[in-house]
């Protein structure tokens, strides 16, 4: 995405995965990824851990700026909500604290999800999952690889249609932190919340709009007003919320892996230049 700032083109992506949580390359494959790809202010933005970014040091990138994130799970109205922490201080209390409640979560979570697969006859994930929580920040992908490799399911699409997804026995009701708990975290360490791909959790326009007041109040401060590559209709439509609500505007690919043609680092469309761009607060 190139977008006119100060004069410059940039090309920005807010919103990206590594190994350190369910993305495929690693934070530095993915560093050089987006090198390549001529992104030059990148974040990465792994589930509920710093980890990722945080393994990468002090170390510089050439062109490439790179921004401490992450992408929280919260709890609104008992449905889960991403929230983007961008420009976070890793080192602060705040967001060591978010991602210990949130790992607790993980772990649990994904025990529970294990032994109900188990149940079902699906051979025993317990320990493989006990193992992954240890290292990384495990999510219902890890799993669905899991049941592919067992031969349980063909694809992690199937995984996610028939165990995973909405509603199926995988779906195990999250214990995220509320809305307010996670944006008072990231802000508390320094950044910005944005509201993640908005489109995702097929709202309606009413309940979207109730999503963003709440959010506001808490004290967020951006929407992700690109999310991939999307439709331009939605994008106006994101925009029009922004400009409702004075929020600034976010742009991240959601990056996990290599080959998904829509998702490709820092290739999303143009944010609206009626947006104020969340990169311009830091
Ligand atoms: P979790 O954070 O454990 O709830 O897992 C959510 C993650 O699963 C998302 O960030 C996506 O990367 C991935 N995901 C969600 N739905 C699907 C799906 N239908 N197929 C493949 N991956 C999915
Ligand atoms: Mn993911
Ligand atoms: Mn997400
Ligand atoms: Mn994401």
């Amino acid at each position: 995405m190139h977008v006119l700032a100060s004069g410059v083109f940039m090309q920005v992506d807010l919103h990206t995965h590594s190994t350190a949580s369910d993305g495929k390359l690693t934070p530095l494959e993915l560093v050089e990824r987006a090198l390549a790809c001529g992104v030059d202010l990148l974040a990465i933005t792994d589930h509920d851990s710093t980890a990722g970014f945080d393994s990468l040091g002090e170390a510089s990138f050439g062109s490439l700026r790179l921004v401490a994130g992450i992408e929280l799970s919260a709890q609104w109205r008992r449905q889960t909500i991403h929230v983007v922490g961008l420009n976070i201080g890793r080192d602060r209390d705040a967001i060591r604290e978010a991602v210990s409640v949130q790992q607790a979560a993980r772990r649990t979570r994904a025990g529970i999800i294990a032994a109900r697969l188990t149940k079902q006859g699906l051979g025993d994930l317990t320990a493989r999952v006990e193992e992954l929580a240890s290292r990384i920040s495990i999510g219902r992908p890890h799993i669905a690889e899991m049941l592919v490799e067992s031969g349980a399911v063909r694809t992690i699409d199937e995984a996610f249609r028939k165990y995973l997804g909405n509603g199926r026995i995988g779906d195990v009701k999250d214990e995220w932190a509320s809305l307010p708990q996670i944006i008072a975290w990231i802000r508390d360490a320094g950044g910005t919340a944005v509201i993640a791909h908005p489109e995702k959790y097929q709202f309606t326009r009413t309940r979207l709009r109730e999503l963003v007041e709440d959010f506001r109040a808490a004290g967020g401060e951006a929407i992700e007003v690109v999310s991939g590559r999307q439709a331009g209709s939605e994008t106006r439509t994101l925009a029009a919320l922004c400009q409702q609500n004075q929020l600034s505007a976010s742009t991240g690919s959601d990056f996990h892996q290599p080959g998904q043609h829509w998702a490709e680092l820092g290739r999303q469309p143009a944010v609206p230049d009626d947006c104020r761009p969340v990169w311009e607060h830091w």
